[in-house]
Parts: C-alpha cells; structure tokens; sequence
C-alpha cells in the first residue's frame, strides 16, 4: 500500500512510519523540518523499507497542490492518508490571538480538508483506500485552556463523519482515532506549562495528566501506530457510518 502520512517528522507520525514500514508498506512522509524527515526517511530506507519525504506545510493549499503533483510523479497513486500533523497550544481563552487561532484550526483541521481535497482521485482509484485522521480525546470532550485545539478537533471529527458519509459510495474507509495523551512534544509542553504554574515536579504533573487517560496512564506514540496498522486492515465503513476510535 502506497501511504502518505503529515507530520512524520516526529512524534506520533514518525511512529506510524516507522510500523508501517516494517508492515511492508510505501511511505509519503510530509512535515515542514527537513532534517528531521529526511532522518525518518533515512532510517526506514537503511532497513529496507521504502519512503520518500517532503517538505509541505500542510495549512497552505498552494503546498499541497505542489505535495500532490510530486507525489504522484513519485509513486503514481496513494491508497491511504493519514491526516496526523497537529498543533495544541495551551492558553487561557483572553490570551488565545487571533493568529494562535487560525494557526490551530488551519494545521489541525483545513489540512485535513486540503489533503484529501488533493488525493481523493487517487484514493478513487484504489482498491483499498483508506483516510485515517488523528484527532483526539478533545474531539468529543472539552478541556480547559485548548479552546482553539478543542474545537478544532471537534471540527475534524466532523470533517470525517461528513466524509465518511460522502465516500462510502467509492469504498473509501474513513476512520478517526481520538488518542488520550501520548508520550510526544505535546506531552512534554503540557507537562512544562503544569509544572511552571503549579510548582508540581514533572512526575506528578505526568500522573495528573496520566490519570485523565482512561487507562491511567500516558499512551506511548506506537500504540498509537498499532492502532493505525490495525485500521489499515479493515473496512472502517459501514452504511457510511463512521469509525471513532
Ligand atoms: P508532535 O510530536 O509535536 O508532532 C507534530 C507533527 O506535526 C510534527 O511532525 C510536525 O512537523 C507536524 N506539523 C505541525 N504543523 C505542521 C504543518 N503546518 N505542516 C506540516 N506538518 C506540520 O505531536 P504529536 O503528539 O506527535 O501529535 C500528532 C497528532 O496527534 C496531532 O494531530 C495531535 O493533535 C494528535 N494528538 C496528540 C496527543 C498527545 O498527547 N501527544 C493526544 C491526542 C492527539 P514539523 O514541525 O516538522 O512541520
């Protein structure tokens, strides 16, 4: 399968490259640092795996067009996306600008919208198309100080429940995984804005955040690939119902 993933620079994203390419699979993988993409890319590539990368920023229509042509000269056709490339400042609500605003809705959710806007004739022709889009516990909860991540999530989910709908006629599987908090940079950052605030060290503050989980503690960045890997391999569509993870 010839899979493109946003924000496989590190992280979640990189975690999902990493498993998919040992699954076998062909990999797209797309953020805006060079250098850590290309040391993805180098990694899976040295263990006889087969990815390419590129530089896009995924908020701007213009880059993805461009993703989109280089893509497809490179690999001829994409048969799954995984719209992962996220953003989640933390702020109170009169501190939110309106720059922090757009920034957040336009990496988190028009992303999602532009990249699939780019590839559903590919995904049209494939035979097993899948779009897989990363949201999180805050597509379905409100949390305090993320009003722009929380409702941008929000408006992912509803992005994939509305496609799903759309794309069920042309088989095209529409999954959203909506992960509680995982051991990556976001962690780190809501751990340093806890412990500035509180003066709790960073173990407790972990444990706080841990506890909001539902299994008690922070997931890791592969459980979060397997769970993708396990999409891949199923039909997540059914009567265009959506699948929420
Ligand atoms: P991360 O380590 O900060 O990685 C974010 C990725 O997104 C990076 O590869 C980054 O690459 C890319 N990205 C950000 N803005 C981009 C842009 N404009 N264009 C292209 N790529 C961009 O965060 P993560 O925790 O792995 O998050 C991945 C996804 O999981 C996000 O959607 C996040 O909301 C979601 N999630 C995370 C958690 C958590 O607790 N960590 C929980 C639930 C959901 P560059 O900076 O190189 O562009």
């Amino acid at each position: 399968m010839n899979i493109l993933i946003t924000g496989a620079s590190r992280g979640i994203g990189k975690a999902i490259a990493l498993k998919a390419s040992a699954e076998g699979h062909t990999l797209a993988l797309v953020a805006r640092s060079a250098d850590a993409l290309l040391g993805v890319e180098t990694s899976i590539n040295n263990n006889k795996g087969t990815a390419k990368s590129y530089v896009c920023d995924v908020t701007s229509p213009q880059q993805v067009a461009s993703l989109h042509q280089a893509v497809i000269s490179d690999f001829g056709g994409i048969d799954a996306i995984i719209n992962n490339a996220g953003i989640a400042p933390s702020l109170k609500l009169e501190e939110t600008t309106d720059t922090i605003w757009r920034e957040t809705f336009d990496t988190n959710v028009s992303s999602a919208f532009y990249i699939v806007r780019a590839f559903i004739g590919e995904l049209r022709n494939s035979n097993d198309a899948h779009i897989i889009n990363i949201a999180s516990t805050a597509a379905s909860e409100g949390f305090a100080y993320t009003a722009a991540y929380t409702a941008s999530k929000h408006a992912l989910l509803g992005f994939s429940r509305a496609i799903a709908k759309e794309f069920f006629r042309y088989d095209i599987s529409v999954a959203t995984l909506c992960p509680g908090f995982v051991r990556t940079s976001i962690l780190d950052a809501s751990i340093r804005n806890i412990t500035s605030k509180t003066g709790k060290t960073n173990e407790e503050a972990e444990r706080q955040l841990g506890l909001m989980n539902i299994s008690g503690n922070i997931l890791e960045p592969d459980e979060i690939a397997t769970a993708v890997i396990n999409l891949l391999k199923l039909r997540a569509v059914e009567n265009g119902q959506e699948m929420i993870l």
